[in-house]
């Protein structure tokens, strides 16, 4: 049976193992408690399976493993290319798995399979082989000091991290936090998102096959409170690495300093600007509207929230994003016809709807989009939303400020290029953004003027494993992906030497 039939994936989902026990010491255990929570297909509101819910005392088990693993140097203390050696085969087994991994995170998350197929396993796959053939070539370094003296500066592991990771891209962010913290030597202890802890339990899973030491990595399912607020204040843990909302990036600063000053890491939110010149190629820059608006449901750090327009093409350009905009209709997830899937839940549905009703009470227009999609049809009974746009919208409006985490885009007007830059930077996030235009001169400026993560210059959502990935302001501090990444995981130590 051909690959690109619902059928096939149909039969294939049918076929799939669900994991439903938490990852400890190299094998899969129950919650010490027994408690179990329902994981839901957003698709079809289908119960997946009853996965282990872990509670503190699981996590307090999960850190003693993790700090005896890391001193006894099994994993800590291997030679960087032997630790390559492993990385290596853990990519080529996800590989190997690739469909039936694809499948869990469709089933598990509502992401098209077009989706999980191509882009979000074959990234895992890339940044775990890419980080892994890397961690051998990385060097110290020597300082320039006096003769006579030596001085040797190294990067040595953190110790015990915790990751912690959301729904929205839940293999993306787990391969992003666990191919540098694990090659750079490190234990590691990862708390899935509660409503997607599928495909983070069938890595670890497959990082046993390929050899990763027993209690290197323990994914424990389980929810923000008490698991993740537990672990986040655990005296025993030496860094964590987030990737959530703004809110909760907050509260991880806080406990780090309530506890002990773990080193803290953090992805958050973005309402990020995508801003289109006259002088633009219209089309391609009003297709990429609808993918950075609609991508993923919207439910994406680095969409293109805010559609910033000049003003002498504004009404032209927004009928363009229209017509492009039908082609993002919500769709079965596993239809490799799909191109947007189910939101999450009945909860993101709600809170979507309730900036629709914002945005309207505030003087926007909609103009196309707005509501609610009440089921497909058969079982697929679960939550969707249309692709939405507000025009007239402006930049003080609340559907400007804050992140909404849907298919809902907010067009902006502005004048010049000194003005798209200060309505972009009149935002408290800084995640991502994009600038289009034919003039090389508008375009650096303006790219150069937005302070933002990731700029895309005639594109939006570019880069790949070789480039960092992180924000400014609250759209958090840390750095994924690249070898930047491997400063998250490391401390810098000197041996300062006297001969
Ligand atoms: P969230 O912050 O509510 O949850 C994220 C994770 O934090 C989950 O695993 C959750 O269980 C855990 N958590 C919640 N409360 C906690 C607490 N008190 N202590 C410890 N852990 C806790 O995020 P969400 O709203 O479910 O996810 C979407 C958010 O993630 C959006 O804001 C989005 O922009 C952001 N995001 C950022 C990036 C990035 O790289 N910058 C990528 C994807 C998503």
């Amino acid at each position: 049976m051909s690959n690109n039939t619902l059928e096939y994936w149909q039969t294939k989902a049918a076929q799939t193992a669900i994991p439903a026990n938490a990852w400890i010491n190299g094998k899969p255990a129950p919650a010490l408690s027994g408690k179990t929570r329902s994981c839901i297909n957003p698709a079809t509101g289908k119960v997946l399976a009853e996965v282990a819910e872990c509670q503190p005392e699981d996590g307090d088990l999960a850190v003693n493993i993790a700090r005896d693993t890391f001193n006894s140097g099994v994993w800590s203390n291997m030679a960087p290319g032997e630790r390559k050696k492993i990385l290596v085969r853990w990519a080529e087994l996800i590989e190997a798995n690739l469909e039936e991994i694809a499948i869990l995170e469709t089933l598990d998350a509502g992401k098209p399979i077009s989706d999980t197929t191509s882009v979000d396993v074959p990234s895992a796959i890339n940044t775990i082989r890419w980080t892994a053939e890397a961690i051998d070539k990385v060097y110290g370094e020597i300082a320039p000091t006096a003769p006579g003296t030596l001085a040797l500066i190294e990067r040595l592991p953190l110790g015990v991290v915790l990751a912690i990771v959301p729904w929205n891209f839940p293999l993306s962010t787990t391969a992003w936090k666990l191919a540098p913290s694990l090659a750079a030597g490190n234990s590691v202890i990862l708390k899935p998102d509660p409503k997607t802890p599928l495909t983070a339990l069938k890595l670890a899973e497959l990082a046993t096959e390929a050899g990763l030491p027993d209690g290197v990595l323990n994914v424990l399912p389980g929810d923000g409170l008490p698991l993740g607020q537990h672990l986040s204040l655990h005296p025993d843990i030496d860094g964590q690495t987030f990737t959530g909302s703004t809110a909760v990036g907050k509260l991880l600063m806080q406990y780090s300093g309530q506890s002990n000053l773990k080193r803290t890491f953090l992805e958050l939110g973005g309402k990020s600007a995508n801003i289109v010149f006259a002088d633009a190629d219209l089309d391609k820059a009003a297709l990429w509207a609808a993918v950075a608006g609609f991508y993923n449901c919207g439910q994406t750090c680095t969409a293109g929230t805010r559609l910033l327009v000049q003003d002498s093409i504004y009404d032209e350009f927004l009928e363009k994003v229209a017509e492009y905009a039908k082609g993002w209709q919500p769709g079965n997830p596993l239809d490799p016809n799909t191109s947007m899937g189910a939101v999450i839940d009945q909860r993101q549905i709600d809170t979507i709807q309730k900036y629709v009703g914002i945005g309207e009470e505030e003087g926007a227009e909609l103009l196309f989009g707005g509501e609610a999609v009440d089921g497909l049809g058969g079982e697929l009974t679960g939550c969707y939303h249309q692709p939405t746009l507000f025009k007239g919208a402006r930049n003080d409006m609340t559907i400007a400020q804050e992140e909404i985490f849907g298919p809902v885009v907010s067009a902006i007007p502005f004048t010049d290029a000194d003005d798209a830059i200060r309505i972009a930077n009149d935002s408290k996030y800084g995640l991502a953004g994009g600038v289009w235009s034919q003039n090389i001169n508008t375009a650096l400026k303006v790219a150069n003027g937005v302070r933002t993560g990731t700029m895309g210059v005639n594109n939006y959502f570019g880069g790949d494993i070789t480039v960092p990935f992180g924000g400014f302001g609250e759209s958090g501090n840390g750095r994924d992906k690249s070898l930047h990444a491997l400063n998250d995981y490391t401390e810098l130590k000197t041996t300062w030497i006297e001969y």
